[in-house]
C-alpha cells in the first residue's frame, strides 16, 4: 500500500496526494480563494464534511456557494445546529430531538423547560433573543467537528446530560455501528448533537444577516399525538442577506394575494366547518369557474376530445377490480348501499349492506365506457374528457384554503391509443397545454420527466420505451430546453408509469405543479379494456391520464395569486361598474349599463349617493376591472368616463366607443380573430 492516492478533480486533472489528506488541504493547495469559497467536497459522488480525510484514489469535486441547492441546504441545516445550541444556552433545561432543514430555511423540535413544574412552551416572543444568540454562536466562529461514537457512548452522554428524547432514540440506532455526532467547538463540553451530517466546517460559514426566525408551533415526538408535545421553532435561512431579503419581500406579496383573502374582498367563494374542504362558490366566484370551463371546454372540443359524465359513486366491487379499494382506500368516503333508519332510536345502518365509493378519480369509469362495444385500431385515438367532480378524505389539518380540498373537480381525460401513437398524443398535448397556460396569463412553466420509482409495475422494456417515448414526445415539440427548465427526476414516476410533470411559474417567481400526462398499461389490462387491431387479434390500448388545469378549484386560487384578483378581462367576474357622480344621471347610467350589457359584458350599476373618489376605492378593492363613470356631462354629451382598474388614465370617449373597446377586450383568446 503506498502512501500516495490519485484525486481527480473535474476539470480531469489528477492530483497525487497523501493519503489521509483532506479536502480543505486539497483546496488550499490550489489557492486561498478556493479555500475560503469551499463549503465541502464531493468523494466519488458523495457529499462529505471538507476536513474528511481522503483515504483512496477518488474524484474529488469542491462544492461552493455556487452550487447553490446544495449550498444552501448545508448553510439551513447548520443554521438549524446553531438554533439549538442558541437554545439550550438561553433555556438550560430545554431538551433537543430533531431539526431539519426545509425548502426555505429549517425548524428543531424541542421538549420545553419545565419551570416549577410546568412546562414553559416557546412563543413568538422567544425568538429576538434566540435570533441574538444565534449571531453571537456565529460571531465565534466555532469549528464543527464529526466525531464517529458508539451507541452506548452516544446513549450515556445523552442520558447523562438529560436528554431523555435523544438518549430514546439513539438506543434504538443499530449497535456496533459507528455513529456521528457534530461537535460546536473544540473541548469535552462543547455542544454536540447526533447527526449525518455533512456539516459546512465551522459556524462562521454562515452569513449572520441571512437568517430569521418565523414563528413558533407545536408538533409531536416523532409525529405521534400520543406522544409528547414539542415545540417546533422554524426559522428561514439563505446564503447571504440579499436573498433573505428577496425571499421576506416574496412571502409578504404571498400574504397580499392570499386567494383567500381575496376570495373574501371579490365575494368569490367561502368555505365554512360543515363541509370541510368543500367549496360554497358564490355568483362571482362561479362566473369564474364557468368563463374558464367554458373556454377549455372549446379548446376540448377543438382538439378532438368527446366529454362524458360517469357517476359519483360505484361499488366496492368495482374499485377492488380497479386496484383502489386496495391501495387507495383510507383516502376514499364509503357509503353503505342502504337506505338510513327513519327511527329516532337504535342505528341509522344496519352495517350489513354492500359498500359503494365516491370516486377518488375518474379513470375506471372513463375504461368503462370505453369498454362498451367493440373497438377497433381505426377508432383510436380515443380522447375522453370529464370535468369529473372527485372526493378524497383528507384530514382536516391538511386542507387549505381552496388550495388543497376534498371535493374537487378535475379536468381529466383520458386518451386511449396504440403504441404507435403515443408520441404524437403526447406532443399534441403538450401543445394544447402550452396554448392554454399562455391564455391564462403565465408565460413561464417548466417540464420534468418523471422516471420509474424503486418499487413498480410492469417490465423493464415497458419502462425503457414508455420513458423514452415521453422523452422523445417532448424533444419534437422543442421545449427540453433550458427556457422550460426540462430535467428528469429519477425516482418520482408513479409506480405503473412514468409521467410529465409541468409546472406553471407565478407572478412572484413560485412555481406549482399543475399539469401532468403520464403513460399506463397497467389499468386497461386490469379492467380488461382492449381493441381490435389491423391483424385482427386482441389489443391492449395505452391509457394517457392527463390534466392541464390539475382541479378547477386549485388552479383559480393559483390564478388568484397570480393576478392579485386582477385578472384579464375575460376571466374578470364583474368586468365593469357604471357609476354615477350625480343622481341625475341615473337615467342616462342605466341605458350606459344596458348597452354594456347587450354586448356581452358582465356589468353593474352602483348609483348611490356617495362620492365618486369612494366609489373608485370600493370597486378598485373589489378588483373590478373597469369603472364607467358618467355625470350631467356625459349624460348630455352620450359619453362616459373610462377609468381602469390601479388607477390608469381616465378616458372620456362616446358610449359606442367604449362599448366597443370593452366588448374586443373580453373576447376570450380562443375567440379573438
Ligand atoms: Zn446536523
Ligand atoms: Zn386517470
Amino acid at each position: 500500500m503506498t502512501d500516495q492516492i490519485n484525486l481527480t478533480l473535474p476539470d480531469g486533472s489528477v492530483r497525487e496526494v497523501a493519503r489521509g489528506t483532506t479536502a480543505a488541504q486539497v483546496a488550499s493547495s490550489i489557492g486561498p480563494g478556493l479555500a475560503k469559497a469551499a463549503l465541502a467536497a464531493r468523494v466519488d459522488g458523495t457529499l462529505i464534511d471538507l476536513s474528511r480525510p481522503i483515504e483512496r484514489d477518488a474524484t474529488l469535486a469542491l462544492v461552493t456557494a455556487k452550487d447553490e441547492a446544495v449550498a444552501l441546504d448545508l448553510a439551513r441545516h447548520d443554521f438549524a445546529h446553531v438554533l439549538a445550541e442558541a437554545v439550550q444556552h438561553l433555556f438550560p433545561a430545554t431538551q433537543i430531538t430533531f431539526g431539519p432543514s426545509t425548502d426555505d430555511g429549517f425548524y428543531y423540535d424541542f421538549a420545553p423547560p419545565r419551570i416549577e413544574g410546568k412546562e414553559r412552551p416557546f412563543t413568538d416572543d422567544d425568538l429576538p433573543a434566540i435570533e441574538a444568540e444565534m449571531r453571537r454562536i456565529i460571531a465565534r466562529n466555532e469549528p464543527l467537528i464529526r466525531e464517529e461514537w458508539d451507541r452506548d457512548r452516544l446513549v450515556a452522554h445523552f442520558a447523562a446530560h438529560g436528554e431523555s428524547f435523544k438518549a430514546e432514540w439513539a438506543a434504538e440506532l443499530p449497535d456496533g455501528e459507528p455513529l456521528t455526532v457534530y461537535k460546536a467547538g473544540r473541548g469535552d463540553d462543547a455542544w454536540l448533537d447526533l447527526c449525518r451530517g455533512p456539516h459546512l466546517p465551522s459556524t462562521g460559514k454562515l452569513d449572520p444577516a441571512a437568517f430569521k426566525l418565523t414563528r413558533v408551533s407545536g408538533a409531536y415526538w416523532r409525529g405521534d399525538q400520543a406522544n409528547a408535545m414539542l415545540s417546533r421553532i422554524y426559522g428561514t435561512g439563505w446564503l447571504n442577506k440579499k436573498q433573505l431579503d428577496a425571499h421576506l419581500v416574496r412571502l409578504e406579496e404571498a400574504a397580499k394575494r392570499d386567494h383567500r383573502r381575496i376570495g373574501q374582498d371579490m365575494d368569490l367563494f367561502h368555505l365554512q366547518p360543515e363541509a370541510q374542504g368543500s367549496v360554497f362558490w358564490h355568483p362571482k366566484g362561479f362566473v369564474l369557474w364557468r368563463a374558464l370551463e367554458a373556454y377549455l371546454r372549446r379548446r376540448l372540443d377543438a382538439g378532438g376530445y368527446a366529454e362524458v359524465k360517469t357517476p359519483q359513486l360505484m361499488a366496492a366491487r368495482q374499485w377492488e377490480q380497479s386496484g383502489h379499494w386496495g391501495k387507495y382506500r383510507e383516502n376514499m368516503f364509503v357509503v353503505p348501499d342502504e337506505i338510513p333508519s327513519g327511527e329516532d332510536e337504535g342505528p341509522i345502518f344496519t352495517g350489513t349492506a354492500d359498500l359503494l365509493a365516491l370516486k377518488p378519480m375518474n379513470c375506471p369509469a372513463h375504461v368503462l365506457i370505453f369498454r362498451q362495444g367493440i373497438k377497433s385500431y381505426r377508432d383510436l385515438p380515443i380522447r375522453m374528457a370529464e370535468f369529473g367532480c372527485c372526493h378524497r378524505n383528507e384530514p382536516h389539518g391538511a386542507l387549505h384554503g381552496i388550495m388543497r380540498v376534498r371535493q374537487f373537480t378535475q379536468d381529466d381525460a383520458h386518451i386511449f391509443c396504440r403504441a404507435d401513437q403515443l408520441i404524437d398524443e403526447v406532443r399534441v398535448f403538450c401543445d394544447l397545454l402550452d396554448v392554454v397556460y399562455r391564455d391564462l396569463g403565465f408565460d413561464g412553466y417548466a417540464i420534468k420527466l418523471a422516471l420509474r420509482p424503486d418499487k413498480r409495475f410492469g417490465s423493464e422494456e415497458m419502462w425503457d420505451w414508455s420513458e423514452q417515448s415521453l422523452r422523445d414526445a417532448v424533444a419534437a415539440t422543442g421545449r427540453d430546453t433550458a427556457e422550460y427548465r426540462w430535467e428528469e427526476l429519477p425516482g418520482e414516476g408513479a409506480f405503473y408509469a412514468p409521467k410529465l410533470e409541468f409546472h406553471l411559474t407565478d407572478a412572484i417567481g413560485r412555481t406549482w405543479q399543475v399539469g401532468t400526462i403520464q403513460t399506463d398499461t397497467v389499468l386497461p389490462e386490469r379492467l380488461d379494456a382492449s381493441y381490435v387491431g389491423e391483424d385482427g387479434a386482441r389489443h391492449r390500448p395505452i391509457m394517457l391520464h392527463r390534466a392541464i388545469l390539475g382541479s378547477f378549484e386549485r388552479f383559480i386560487g393559483i390564478l388568484i395569486e397570480h393576478h392579485a384578483g386582477r385578472f384579464p378581462l375575460w376571466l374578470a367576474p364583474v368586468q365593469a361598474v357604471v357609476a354615477t357622480i350625480v343622481s341625475d344621471a341615473d337615467a342616462y347610467a342605466g341605458e350606459v349599463a344596458a348597452a354594456l350589457a347587450k354586448a356581452g359584458l358582465r356589468v353593474e350599476t352602483d348609483f348611490r349617493n356617495e362620492k365618486i373618489n369612494y366609489k373608485v376605492r370600493e370597486h378598485s378593492l373589489a378588483h373590478v376591472p373597469y369603472l364607467v363613470v358618467v355625470g350631467r356631462r356625459e349624460a348630455e354629451e352620450g359619453t362616459v368616463a373610462l377609468r381602469p382598474l390601479g388607477g390608469g388614465e381616465q378616458r372620456v370617449m362616446a358610449l359606442a366607443d367604449a362599448v366597443a373597446l370593452l366588448a374586443a377586450e373580453a373576447v376570450p383568446p380562443d375567440l379573438r380573430p
